[in-house]
């Protein structure tokens, strides 16, 4: 028998989430001696005992680590022979000049949700009910290190059975830090008109009382306020979207448990899982013949519906099922239309009474706002299409060590990204870069998570356009602070940051495809269906498509019946020749400006994007002449596509440009010749995705490059990517594509950190 001293090295998510308890109840059952703390690099663990007996909890630990430990890496070697006394958690060791992940924000857990209904548990019904293995994190983080006095909780002091609880290794709530109990922790209230007419449990009751009637309630979660009611009444529904002036745009759903999503929706194994995933994003899911009433009140244009589970004992709670209690909840950002989602208690009273009846509050404070994420499966992998609550502010590993960069992002789906060492901090989504209050949480939010992380950037990176408002904080504070910063091309940082995230190296050249809605080009125009051949450090544009007038710049993105005429007008088609469904929306005034815009480029940008040949190709067909979200024609089209059809409009090349015109030639005989919508529409993804195979494939036989990434909106149809990557396959291509990130702009800011780093020669290995 031979006895050992060993030292482990753990990295990765491995504080906060009750690490330590585990390696000490483990290391005790084992009857091994020794310590574990945390320090800057991860956990740390000396053992001595039985060899054997060593090698045993190392499998149990690897086996079964705490549920929300992320292991980045783990290494063992010996240690000098030392004698312990028992097993020991010792004092964290902190160092100044590193950092520790931070855990993101988690759904509660199935033993603090038994307990939340047990009637013998002190926390029966107690809605902040939480543990080491859920429970608010990063929306509590004040500071670091990660403990109580740096979190909103810091102002509730332990009552005695919490500490007891909170000092115990063998209790679930060890150093859980948003510990609490209904004789310590947060309450809430009920609030109509100003006045607070009930407390604890009566609130509640009060607040599920009002939704029963049809009442829109703000209610204040875990990242920020919904607006919650009843999803399946018309009215009540239709009245949330008039106060929120969000005509169109698809609103989230609350369920209080799987079974009663499944009335309405399919949910695959891989769905279920993110759905009762410790992320709890909402997942878009594909519609039942039940949920088709959901999904005209919630979700018009779309053919699935966005789900989630309730995520916080409060919600619990709130959605718990009952006679004449609604099944399904409306539970929308709490904001008016683009603005951020209101946060404190003031600032919502403020900003939402005139959209509420009621408020639901309480007095934990949110310390930074956070979204629900959104994601959809794709061909068996998740695709983030909003990245916030649950995954951020988790870091990606980037496959190079770099030095500290921040990059500003985009102006629309706007996230910002921090990287140091061989970690990018993309951030949570911050919302549309329009206005006022979503800079200000954009600067906010930069702030926090340079301190929270110890990043201090030495390099700055932004997109191109000198218009948005994030590259205009960029050029400030590079001028301020004398920082060199780097100007990125919007697709350039699409296809980095794609790459990035599926571990392509810096130097690796790959095909990339960024079909996308708007981004600066670097010839002023504004790209968006390109073929760009791209490394990190720089892009060759070898195919786009055919420049388009776009008649009034953003007066046609709003309303597409500019942009069919503009289609139109620019294939040589007399508009005049058919009863197209367009012209109702043009009055003569408006046509002849949009002619005239055409005919002298005045007021006229040209682009190639894909996003606006969708939105003008539906127009065409007589889907929406306006719109009142972006994406909302691109959505209508890909919904109507009829699945059986199997022919497809040919898009010519010639001279590097992908020609529009002859499809519109095309898909006008056919609306001539009255072809169903339904096929038009079905015919054009045919279309693009023989287009996409055709380039890459003339692409291939030029360079043997085959390594294809697929980037930007566009490519949130479903339709199109699935059966593009299927053709691509085919062709022999080895496909990428974002499932980490939003393929979307809120993906591109890891693009521009990583573009600036090679640009200005600052990677390291
Ligand atoms: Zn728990
Ligand atoms: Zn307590
Ligand atoms: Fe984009």
């Amino acid at each position: 028998m031979s006895i050992v001293n060993k030292r482990f090295h753990i990295t990765g998510i491995v504080q906060g989430v009750g690490f330590r308890p585990t390696v000490f109840n483990l290391a005790r059952r084992f009857q091994l001696t020794g310590w574990v703390l945390n320090n800057a690099q991860g956990v740390e663990i000396e053992m001595h005992g039985e060899e054997e007996t060593v090698q045993a909890f190392i499998h149990d630990l690897r086996q079964n680590p705490p549920p929300l430990a992320v292991i980045d890496s783990f290494t063992v070697e010996d240690a000098p022979c030392q004698v312990h006394t028992g097993f020991q958690i010792r004092h964290s060791e902190d160092d100044p000049s590193d950092f520790l992940p931070v855990s993101p924000d988690l759904a509660i857990c199935p033993d603090c949700r038994r307990e939340l209904f047990d009637p013998s548990d002190r926390r029966y019904r107690y809605p902040f009910i939480n543990c080491t293995n859920c429970g608010p994190r990063f929306s509590i983080v004040t500071g670091i290190p990660y403990d109580r006095p740096n979190t909103s909780m810091a102002g509730f002091a332990l009552c005695p059975d919490c500490a007891q609880e909170y000092q115990d290794p063998a209790n679930r709530r060890f150093h859980a830090q948003p510990i609490a109990c209904p004789v310590c922790g947060p309450q809430v209230w009920y609030e109509e008109g100003g006045k607070k007419l009930a407390e604890h449990e009566a609130a509640l009751q009060a607040a599920r009382k009002a939704l029963v009637k049809g009442k829109i309630l703000a209610v204040k979660g875990l990242g920020g306020f919904h607006l919650v009611c009843d999803a399946l009444n018309p009215q009540t529904v239709e009245n949330l979207r008039l106060r929120k002036r969000r005509s169109g745009k698809p609103l989230a759903l609350m369920a209080f448990d799987l079974e009663t999503i499944k009335e309405y929706a399919i949910v695959s194994p891989e769905e279920e899982k993110l759905l009762t995933s410790p992320m709890a994003p909402v997942v878009l899911l594909e519609t039942l013949a039940a949920g088709k009433k959901l999904l005209r009140l919630v979700a018009p244009d779309q053919n699935r519906l966005g789900f989630m589970l309730p995520y916080t004992p409060l919600h619990l709670l709130l959605l718990e099922p009952a006679e004449g209690f609604p099944k399904v909840l409306v539970m929308t950002s709490g904001n008016l239309s683009e603005e951020p989602i209101a946060y404190s208690n003031a600032e919502a009273k403020r900003r939402l009474s005139t959209l509420a009846d009621g408020f639901l509050l309480h007095d934990r404070p949110i310390h930074t706002r956070i979204d629900d994420s959104v994601v959809s499966v794709i061909a068996g992998i998740t695709h983030i299409q909003r990245r916030a609550r649950g995954y951020a502010p988790l870091p990606l590993q980037i496959p190079t060590s770099a030095v500290p960069t921040l990059a500003c992002g985009t102006e629309l789906k706007n996230t910002f990204c921090l990287v140091r060492d061989r970690y990018a901090f993309v951030s949570h989504h911050i919302g549309d870069l329009e206005n006022q209050e979503t800079l200000s949480a954009f600067e906010d939010a930069i702030r926090h998570y340079e301190n929270i992380f110890r990043i201090k950037p030495e390099i700055l990176a932004a997109d191109i356009h000198p218009d948005y408002l994030a590259s205009r904080y960029a050029h400030r504070r590079a001028s301020e602070q004398n920082l060199p910063l780097v100007e990125v091309q919007h697709h350039h940082a699409h296809i980095i940051s794609c790459m990035a995230e599926n571990g392509l190296k810096p130097q690796d050249t790959v095909i990339g495809l960024a079909f996308d809605g708007t981004g600066y080009g670097t010839d002023g125009a504004i790209w968006g269906g390109e073929l760009l051949l791209s490394n990190w450090e720089s892009f060759e544009r070898v195919y786009h498509l055919e420049y388009i007038p776009l008649p009034g710049g953003d007066a046609a993105v709003r309303k597409p019946a500019r942009i069919a005429l503009s289609l139109l007008l620019n294939a040589g088609i007399d508009p005049d020749s058919f009863p197209f469904p367009f012209h109702q929306a043009l009055d003569p005034d408006e046509r002849s400006a949009v002619a005239n815009q055409v005919r002298t480029g005045f007021n006229s940008p040209k682009t190639s994007s894909l996003g606006r040949l969708f939105d003008g190709v539906a127009a065409l067909i007589g889907l929406h002449q306006q719109i009142s979200y972006e994406a909302q024609n691109a959505i209508a089209l890909e919904t109507i596509a009829d699945p059986e059809e199997q022919s497809c409009y040919d898009f010519p090349i010639e001279d590097g440009q992908i020609l529009v015109s002859p499809v519109i030639r095309a898909i006008v005989e056919d609306i001539k010749q009255n072809v169903t919508p339904a096929v038009l529409s079905a015919r054009f993804h045919n279309g693009l995705t023989a287009c996409a195979v055709k380039v890459c494939e003339t692409v291939r036989s030029q360079t043997s490059l085959r390594e294809v990434v697929l980037s930007g909106g566009v490519w949130q149809n479903k339709t199109l990517i699935r059966q593009t990557i299927t053709a691509l396959s085919a062709s022999g291509f080895e496909v990428f594509w974002p499932h980490k990130l939003p393929t979307n702009d809120g993906g591109v800011s890891l693009g521009q950190a990583l573009v600036a780093l090679a640009v200005s020669g600052n990677l390291k290995d």
